[in-house]
């Protein structure tokens, strides 16, 4: 059987059925109404103003490249600019091919390319160091945690360093959900409290931070990425098959073939949350050692680095004395997802 004309343009054939609405597209069609959609995400919730220096969160991975191309199409009508900063987190045989293919696109684009590193960012701590310190201490299972708070703080300071005036990262829908089940299985209310929005004001001196394709789904963003001829990597880090995402992620699989709506439902009950007072996180302060927010008296990322360097390697993320808890790598192994402060997705 043929297939069937474009629901819109009535013309070309019909390349896909939209996963979320089932209407018959071609590919062009599908790509305008993709960028049509973040562009209202981002309107709607103000989360760009004209004049914004953007830093894209740039991993090689699909979502941040195709964060990185729809902005760059909608950039002339927003009226910002842009700019990639790729964090290089020091994780042989998998970062160095990752950049790779961000200065593939930082060149075909156009776009100014920042690299920031761990190992000159945290006094030569990289990834693999890391990994090797917590080896053996039943600590190595958190490497993405670890990495994640890492992460976020490397992204400011790239961010900072381009002079940028808001951050952009490329979670997407299917992570936000993933990130809302984990915090449901940690009982984490105080992370569920703040993993709500598209994304957070910039509190504390921070830079505001949002995330444009937080209401696409994953397929839809592959998709996009093949309707577009994309070029992106998309291995997984060495460090991704041991984190408690992943089985967040097989989770929300069987959720969603009983219940389609199941990814969206999580995103959107996230921002609905309210909690009872008792429950609400204190308000945040300012870390005593870097200034960061910080809702203890280190940061995360300051705590993180003093436990590595007096080698007890711990993090105070998740609840109570436990201490240590397994945040996982976001979907194609971005680590863009990093919990506390503000416990939403990091990057
Ligand atoms: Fe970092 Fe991502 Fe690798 Fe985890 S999977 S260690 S978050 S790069
Ligand atoms: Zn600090």
């Amino acid at each position: 059987m043929p297939a069937p004309q474009c629901a819109t343009c009535h013309k070309a054939r019909a390349a896909l059925r939209r996963p979320r609405s089932g209407r018959a597209l071609c590919g062009a069609c599908f790509c305008a109404a993709f960028e049509a959609e973040v562009l209202h995400t981002v309107v709607a919730g103000r989360l760009l103003p004209s004049g914004a220096v953007v830093a894209v969160g740039a991993s090689g991975g699909k979502d941040s490249t195709v964060l990185a191309h729809v902005l760059q199409v909608l950039a002339p009508r927003l009226g910002i600019s842009l700019r990639l900063v790729a964090v290089d987190e020091g994780i042989g045989g998998y970062r160095d091919a990752a950049l790779a293919a961000v200065r593939r696109q930082a060149a075909r684009w156009e776009l100014p390319l920042t690299v920031v590193a761990y190992a000159d960012l945290f006094g030569g701590w990289t990834m693999d160091a890391v990994a090797r310190s917590t080896a053996g201490s039943g600590r190595s299972r958190a490497c993405c945690t670890f990495c994640g708070v890492l992460r976020r703080r490397a992204l400011e300071e790239g961010a900072r360093l381009v002079g940028a005036t808001h951050i952009v990262t490329g979670h997407n829908a299917d992570d936000m959900a993933e990130t809302v089940l984990m915090n449901f299985l940690r009982g984490d209310a105080a992370r569920l409290a703040r993993g709500g929005g598209l994304g957070s004001p910039g509190e504390g001196g921070a830079l505001p931070r949002c995330r444009p394709l937080q209401l696409a789904s994953q397929k839809e963003v592959v998709l996009y990425a093949h309707f577009r001829r994309l070029d992106y990597f998309s291995e997984e880090c060495v460090y991704a098959p041991e984190a408690f995402r992943g089985h967040a992620r097989h989770l929300l699989k069987l959720l969603e073939a009983a219940r389609p709506s199941a990814v969206l439902d999580l995103v959107h009950s996230a921002e609905r949350l309210a909690l009872a007072p008792a429950a609400r996180p204190p308000a945040p302060g300012a870390c005593s050692r870097c200034g960061a927010l910080a809702s203890r008296a280190l940061c995360q990322a300051c705590a993180l680095l003093d436990g590595l360097n007096r080698g007890r390697p711990r993090l105070a993320i998740g609840k109570g004395r436990r201490g240590l808890d397994e945040a996982g790598p976001p979907r194609d192994g971005e680590p863009e997802r990093a919990p506390a402060p503000d416990a939403v997705p990091a990057f």
